[in-house]
């Protein structure tokens, strides 16, 4: 069972990843901008953070870009979350410290290797500094 932190400004997109991420036994924390989602990550330390890219305050790739500067924050692994499906969009979030991108609408499959492809490569390293 993981933490993930959703921050995502669609009502409708926040019930489905509730749904999704609820029917395979994961608990979810919700902020709905970039500002409350970035306080959340460093109070609550979630194991994962979905990011939608178009929010109202920041967009989510200057969220990412905040998180992976923040040493608070900066291990927590971060999928992007976007209804464009261009690889120049996939290629931005690779430089904004995205570690891994899902397209809207989710495919539950497709969703979830990316979910274990991203943990897997983030897991710490023991006696890593
Ligand atoms: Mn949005």
């Amino acid at each position: 069972m993981l933490r993930i932190l959703v921050i995502e400004d669609s009502p409708i997109n926040m019930v489905l990843m509730a749904a999704i991420l609820e029917h395979a036994g994961h608990t979810m924390l919700k902020a709905e901008t970039a500002g409350i989602g970035l306080e959340i990550a460093r109070q609550h330390q979630p194991d994962l953070v979905l990011m939608d890219l178009q929010l109202p305050d920041i967009d989510g790739l200057a969220a990412t870009r905040l998180l992976k500067a923040d040493p608070k924050t900066r291990h927590i692994p971060v999928i992007a979350l976007t209804a464009f499906a261009m690889q120049r969009d996939k290629d931005q979030t690779r430089a904004a410290g995205c570690d891994g991108y899902v397209a809207k609408p989710i495919r539950y499959k497709e969703f979830f290797a990316e979910v274990d492809r991203v943990l897997a490569e983030s897991r710490p390293t023991v006696g890593k500094g």
